[in-house]
């Protein structure tokens, strides 16, 4: 039996990582691949705010799902402090007697070897299989190979990639701009957002489709147009136009769902919705889209807050809440009548139209004979009271 050995730190794994691994599977004939994310590793500081190790795990299992004959373990984590290779060659000897143990790894930890603690033991007993980081290390590897053969009688066999050149490091750097996701599995990637791990703020592209996936088709025009028209209003007013999209981009997610599952989410994330929301249930989306918007994609406090007031809106706004609640009623999908002047209105005097978007929505809640939330009058005093804001 031969066995693949793939220890890292996979903070988080990546595509560099899930490459190297299926071709190593193929080209080294590896009946079982073994991922070990590292307890801590041995030649490096654990990243600071980086994952714990128990989400590194987890992420590992989730990234390498599609490499056959692949099992992550999680025996150097279960023995807990600096991981050392050779402990762990000695562990896998005795669970996997006779098995020919092949050592994994990228251009620069096999340039390190001889740094590693026992090394001319390691390479008495295991294979080493490097692969390139980087365009060109293959030279650098080859010649590296030739001269721990001479030296130590260690046996290296290359496996080829086309490298991707990309670290953990780079990513996790990029994370809190909303980069980094293009490497990283999809599912990895959500379950960073939604354990808040490295600072990490969504893309707003990938959001927009995450956010697709959950709600209905029909609605989907409408949160594009929202958002174009929070850009447009962002573009006049200022604002953080990041938040402000991402707020736009989520603010019905929870729209469609029944009063049921919207009473659910409130139990699951500990809302206690008032009496005026619980009898007219359309007022609950607002609340638990924030809620999600912090779960699903760890949204800041601004995002969250914009989501929550959309639909009554309230007393003394923010400017992004401000926006996003203008957004949503003039969009460009929104047809009802005065809305052209509302939209005019909203680019030249943006709490005129507050003022103004508020007494229609008003208005129009009453006619339908709907008593309305009374944040929203509330919310039109204020405006009425602060003519400039
Ligand atoms: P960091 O940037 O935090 O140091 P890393 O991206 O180097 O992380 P590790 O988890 O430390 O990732 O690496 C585990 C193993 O994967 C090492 O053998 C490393 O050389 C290899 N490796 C890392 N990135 C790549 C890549 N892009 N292509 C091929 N191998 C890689």
């Amino acid at each position: 039996m031969r066995i693949g050995i793939f220890g890292g730190t996979f903070d988080p794994p990546h595509e560099g990582h899930v490459k190297a691994a299926k071709a190593s599977v193929f080209g080294l004939g590896l009946d079982k691949l073994l991922v070990i994310p590292t307890a801590e590793p041995p030649h490096k500081n654990l990243a600071a705010g980086g994952a714990d190790a128990q989400s590194r795990l987890e992420m590992t299992r989730i990234a390498f799902k599609s490499v056959e004959k692949c099992l992550v373990s999680d025996m150097e984590i279960e023995r807990g402090g600096r991981s050392y290779t050779v402990d762990t060659l000695d562990a896998l000897k005795a669970e996997y007697p006779g098995a020919d143990l092949c050592l994994l790894m990228g251009t620069d930890m096999f340039l390190s070897i001889e740094g590693w603690r026992d090394y001319e033991k390691i390479m008495s007993e295991a294979v080493l299989a490097p692969f390139a980081r980087a365009e060109g290390d293959m030279e650098g590897i080859n010649a590296f190979a030739d001269r721990l053969w001479e030296k130590y009688k260690a046996r290296t066999v290359p496996v080829n990639i086309g490298p991707i050149e990309i670290s953990s490091t780079k990513i996790r750097r990029a994370l809190p701009h909303r980069g980094g996701f293009e490497h990283l599995d999809n599912e990895v990637y959500k379950y960073i957002l939604s354990h808040g791990l490295y600072g990490a703020r969504p893309d707003l592209d990938w959001l927009r489709e995450d956010v697709k996936t959950h709600m209905d088709l029909d609605r989907i025009p409408h949160m594009v147009g929202c958002e174009n028209m929070a850009i447009k209003l962002c573009l006049k007013w200022g604002g953080k136009v990041g938040n402000i999209r991402e707020a736009a981009i989520i603010h019905d997610i929870t729209k469609h769902l029944s009063l049921d599952e919207q009473l659910k989410l409130c139990e699951k994330y500990d809302i206690i919705p008032d009496n005026a929301e619980i009898e007219n249930p359309k007022l609950l989306h607002a609340i638990t889209g924030a809620a999600l918007a912090k779960a699903l994609y760890n949204s800041p406090e601004e995002v969250c807050e914009a989501i929550r007031w959309h639909t009554t809106g309230k007393a003394d706004m923010s400017l992004a809440e401000k926006i996003v609640y203008m957004a949503d009623y003039t969009e460009k999908n929104r047809t009802f009548e005065g809305v052209k002047e509302l939209r005019m209105l909203s680019s030249r005097d943006l709490d005129g139209a507050m003022r103004m978007g508020l007494e229609m929505s008003l208005n129009e809640l009453r006619d339908k004979g709907i008593v309305p939330h009374p944040r929203t009058q509330q919310a039109l005093e204020w405006f009425i009271e602060h003519p400039e804001g």
